[in-house]
C-alpha cells in the first residue's frame, strides 16, 4: 500500500514513510492510493471477532510489506493491554441508543485508542531505523495526556507539551504531570493556549532545530491514528448486526478536527455499510454549517463544557475534501488556495448534494447538552459526559443509532454534576490523582525560553 498527498505534491511513499512524515512535505495530508475492499462474506467473519484480532484484519492491508502480520498482531496486544475493559471498546445501551465507549484507554478518552497504538509504532520504526524523535505539542487537556501516556518510558522518544498554566482542568494537568517517566517534560507556560500552539509552530518552522533535533508531532494529521480509529466502526457494526450485512448502521460521531468521523468514512469506502453519519459539533459549529451549506468558513472559538471540540479549523477536513472532489489535487489546492486568500471555501451545489447523502450534521448549544445527560440519566440512569452527549442529542431523530462516546463521565465531572447533581464514579485511572508526585517547568510563553529548555533537557 502506498500513500499520496491530498494536493498531489509528492512521490508516493509508503506506510512507514507517511507516519513518520506526519504531514505530507507538500503541506497536504496523505492517504492511502486506494482503500482495500471488503467483502460481505470477510464482513461476517469479522462481525464475530474480539476487538484485538479485528484491529489486526483491518489494519493488516494498510501497513503493505512494512510489518509482518506478527509485528502488527504484537504492537495491537501491547496496545490495548492498557485498557480498563476486556471487550476495549463496548458497545452498552441506553435508551434507544447504542453507545460505543471509547474511553477505557489510561486517560479516559477516546484519543487513547489512536496514541497508544501510535507511540508503540514509533518506537517499533525508529527501533529500525536507530534513530530518534522528539515529539513537540501544544494541548489545551486531552491530546497532552494521551500522547504522553502513548510514548511514556519509550527509550528512543523525548516528549514535550506545553499546557496554558492554570487554564487546564485540575484533573487533565494532574493527568499529565504525574507522569514521572524520564523521557516525558510537561511545560507550563504563563500564558494561553493559542501561545502554546504559536510557539510550537515557531519552533518547527526553525528548520535547522527541526532537522537537528528531529522533531515530530502527534497531531491528529498523522494517518496511523485515523487508520486505528476505523477500526471500532466494523466492531461496533458488527456487535450490533451479528453480522447481517443487510443492516446498515448511523453512526453519530462529537466532532473537532473530523480525524474520528473522517475514519467512519473510510470504513464506509471499504464497505461496512454505513447509513448515515451524523456529524455533531456544539457551539463551534464550521463543520455542521458546511454540511448544511456547502460553505466552510471558521468563525469565532467560543469555550464550552465540551472543550475537546472548541476548534474552528478542523485539521482532518481536507481529506474528506480530497475525495469529494473525486481525487483530483489539483481541485483541492484550488479550494485551500481560497481558504487561505479569503477565509472560506465553497463547493458546488452537486457537491453539497453528495455530502448531504451521507451525512447530516448539527450544532449543539450547551442548555441542549446539560438536557441529554439530565434525560438521558433519568430514562435509563447512563451518566453522558458532555462531548459524548453533543452526539447523543444530534442524533435525537435517529433511535438506533451508534453513539461514540468519546471521554468517561468522571473526566469532566463538573459539567455532569451541573446537570445531574451527582458525579460519576471515576476509573482506576483518574483516582488519587491529586496526591500523586508531579513533575512540570514552568517557563514564560516565548519560543526562545521554551528552545533553550529543550535543548538543554536533550543535553542531559
Ligand atoms: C478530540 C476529542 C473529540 C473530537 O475528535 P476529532 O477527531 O477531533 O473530531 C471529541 N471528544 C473528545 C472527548 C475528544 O477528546
Amino acid at each position: 500500500m502506498r500513500y499520496v498527498s491530498t494536493r498531489g505534491g509528492i512521490e508516493p511513499v509508503t506506510f512507514s514513510q507517511a507516519v513518520m512524515m506526519g504531514l505530507a512535505t507538500d503541506g497536504g495530508l496523505l492517504l492511502p492510493e486506494r482503500f482495500p475492499q471488503v467483502d460481505d462474506e470477510t464482513l461476517k467473519r469479522w462481525a464475530g471477532l474480539p476487538f484485538k484480532e479485528l484491529a489486526v484484519e483491518v489494519m493488516l492491508p494498510f501497513v503493505g510489506e512494512d510489518l509482518s502480520r506478527d509485528e502488527l498482531t504484537d504492537l495491537v496486544e501491547r496496545s490495548y493491554a492498557t485498557f480498563s475493559h476486556p471487550e476495549v471498546t463496548p458497545v452498552v445501551e441506553a435508551c434507544d441508543q447504542h453507545i460505543l465507549e471509547l474511553f477505557h484507554g489510561p486517560t479516559a478518552a477516546f484519543k487513547d485508542v489512536a496514541l497508544q497504538f501510535l507511540g508503540n509504532l514509533f518506537e517499533l520504526l525508529l527501533e529500525r531505523s536507530g534513530g530518534r524523535l522528539n515529539i513537540i505539542g501544544a494541548t489545551s487537556g486531552d491530546t497532552g495526556s494521551a500522547a504522553i501516556y502513548g510514548v511514556r518510558g519509550q527509550e528512543r522518544i523525548d516528549i514535550f507539551i506545553l499546557h496554558p498554566k492554570g487554564r487546564v482542568s485540575p484533573i487533565q494537568e494532574r493527568q499529565m504531570t504525574t507522569v514521572l517517566d524520564e523521557n516525558v517534560h510537561n511545560i507550563a507556560i504563563k500564558g494561553t493556549f493559542d501561545d502554546g500552539q504559536r510557539i510550537v509552530k515557531t519552533l518547527f518552522s526553525d528548520l535547522a532545530f527541526k532537522k537537528d533535533y528531529r522533531l515530530g508531532a502527534v497531531n491528529s494529521i498523522n494517518w496511523a491514528r485515523i487508520l486505528a480509529q476505523v477500526v471500532y466502526y466494523f466492531y461496533a457494526w458488527g456487535r450490533i448486526s451479528g453480522g447481517d450485512t443487510e443492516q446498515k448502521a448511523t453512526f453519530s460521531v462529537p466532532t473537532g478536527n473530523f480525524g474520528d468521523i473522517f475514519a467512519g468514512y473510510v470504513a464506509l469506502r471499504m464497505g461496512l455499510p454505513v447509513e448515515r453519519l451524523i456529524l455533531a459539533t456544539n457551539r463551534n459549529d464550521i463543520l455542521s454549517r458546511f454540511v448544511n451549506t456547502g460553505v466552510y468558513q471558521a468563525g469565532e472559538v467560543y469555550p464550552t463544557i465540551s472543550p475537546s471540540m472548541d476548534i474552528q479549523i478542523s485539521s482532518n477536513f481536507e481529506r474528506y475534501l480530497y475525495f469529494l472532489m473525486d481525487e483530483d489535487p489539483n481541485r483541492v489546492c484550488q479550494l485551500m488556495e481560497q481558504m487561505a486568500s479569503e477565509g472560506k471555501l465553497e463547493v458546488p451545489l452537486e457537491k453539497q448534494a453528495e455530502v448531504q447523502r451521507l451525512f447530516v450534521a448539527s450544532a449543539v448549544d450547551e442548555d441542549q447538552t446539560r438536557q441529554q445527560i439530565q434525560e438521558t440519566y433519568q430514562a435509563c440512569g447512563y451518566i453522558l459526559d458532555p462531548h459524548t452527549a453533543v452526539g447523543v442529542y444530534a442524533a435525537r431523530k435517529y433511535p438506533g443509532s451508534v453513539c461514540l462516546a468519546t471521554a468517561h463521565p468522571a473526566k469532566f465531572g463538573a459539567a455532569v454534576k451541573e446537570a445531574i447533581g451527582v458525579e460519576s464514579e471515576p476509573p482506576p485511572s483518574l483516582q488519587g490523582l491529586m496526591e500523586k508526585e508531579s513533575r512540570c517547568e514552568e517557563l514564560e510563553a516565548d519560543a526562545a525560553a521554551v528552545k533553550a529548555y529543550i535543548k538543554s533537557t536533550l543535553a542531559r
